[in-house]
């Protein structure tokens, strides 16, 4: 008899996929690479048909695609089209005893309630925020943040790792929100600077990609190192100025905006991060380090 085999193979377990834009649709691909038996469901039924041609089952309806899997994914434009697919499954107590992931984007505050209408229908609920686009799903190096129930990020830690690496933020659902939209923040302030660097360097003949050799050194090696040494700072709300100091910086601002502007190139984004640091240096953290400038971020003044 050989039982051995069958024990030590977990057979991958169902899972439903609600909203099969370039996400959704990317999310149900991956699953399927991974065997999982995948139900789903788009308002515009033709875009099931490539995952239906890999072995998708295409639910009819919303409370089909609900009724056929305990983890029921949700990846929608927003909110309002979430409710508007699952309110009718719910009222009719389709979402009792169900897992509900959903990885639409929104608010914190968006989380926050979401999770109080999922308890009100029964249903257990994990908020997600998907680091990464519609390639990178099924890559072990993105990230997938969550925040919301333990319980159903364990129970279905297997599948939800199908997509890409589970990161666990903590009970309050609407925190997976709040670092997505934090890290989205730190993703085009530094696209921006990037770019803004390439204009300025590419304006007297170094290419871009040249550039941007350079300058990833740059922020793995020692950008990355001042933000490790910055952040306890930052939790101490004590800034010692003992590296470079805010007015140092400001000093220092003022070769970039110079060399942009010599070559003809914007300079919004320099005036606007000197700005910044003379409010900070305004508010006495002139011989503070750069950290210090979150005090006048945490106090905006009003436009
Ligand atoms: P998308 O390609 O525009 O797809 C939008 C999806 O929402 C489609 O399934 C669409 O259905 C559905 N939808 C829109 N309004 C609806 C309504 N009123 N009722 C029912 N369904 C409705 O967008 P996406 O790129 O897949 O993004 C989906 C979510 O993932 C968004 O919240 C987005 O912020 C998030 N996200 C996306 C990325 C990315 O790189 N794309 C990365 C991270 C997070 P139809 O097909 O019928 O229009």
């Amino acid at each position: 008899m050989n039982a051995q085999s069958t024990d030590t193979i977990p057979t991958p377990a169902p899972v439903t996929v609600i909203g099969l834009g370039n996400m959704g649709s990317a999310l149900a691909a991956a699953l399927l690479d991974r065997g999982h038996p995948t139900t789903v469901w788009n308002r515009s039924p033709e875009k099931a048909k490539p995952l239906a041609d890999r072995g998708a089952h295409v639910a009819a309806t919303p409370a089909e695609a609900v009724a056929a899997s305990n983890l029921v994914l949700a990846c929608v434009l927003d909110y309002d089209a979430l409710r508007t697919v699952l309110d009718p499954t719910a009222d009719a107590g389709g979402l009792a005893g169900k897992s509900l992931v959903n990885l639409t984007s929104g608010s914190p505050e968006q989380a926050d309630a979401m999770a109080g209408w999922a308890a009100a229908h029964g249903a257990d609920y994990l908020d997600g925020g998907i680091m990464t686009t519609p390639p990178g799903v099924g890559n072990p190096e993105m990230m997938f943040l969550y925040s919301g129930s333990e319980a159903v990020l364990t129970s279905h830690r297997p599948v939800l790792a199908a997509l890409g690496d589970p990161l666990y933020l903590g009970a309050r659902p609407g925190l997976a929100s709040l670092y997505d939209s934090a890290l989205l923040g730190l993703m085009w302030a530094t696209f921006t600077g990037w770019l803004h660097g390439a204009a300025v360097v590419s304006a007297d003949g170094p290419p871009a990609t040249d550039f941007t050799r350079v300058a990833l050194r740059w922020l793995t090696g020692a950008v990355s190192g001042f933000m490790t040494t910055y952040a306890p700072q930052v939790d101490a709300g004590h800034y010692p100025g003992d590296d470079a100091t805010v007015d140092v910086q400001i000093a220092t601002i003022d070769h970039l905006v110079h060399a942009a502007r010599a070559r003809g190139v914007d300079t919004s984004l320099p005036e606007l991060l000197k700005a910044t640091m003379e409010r900070a240096a305004a508010a006495g953290h002139g011989q503070d380090s750069y950290a210090s400038v979150i005090e006048v971020l945490r106090a905006p003044t009003t436009p």
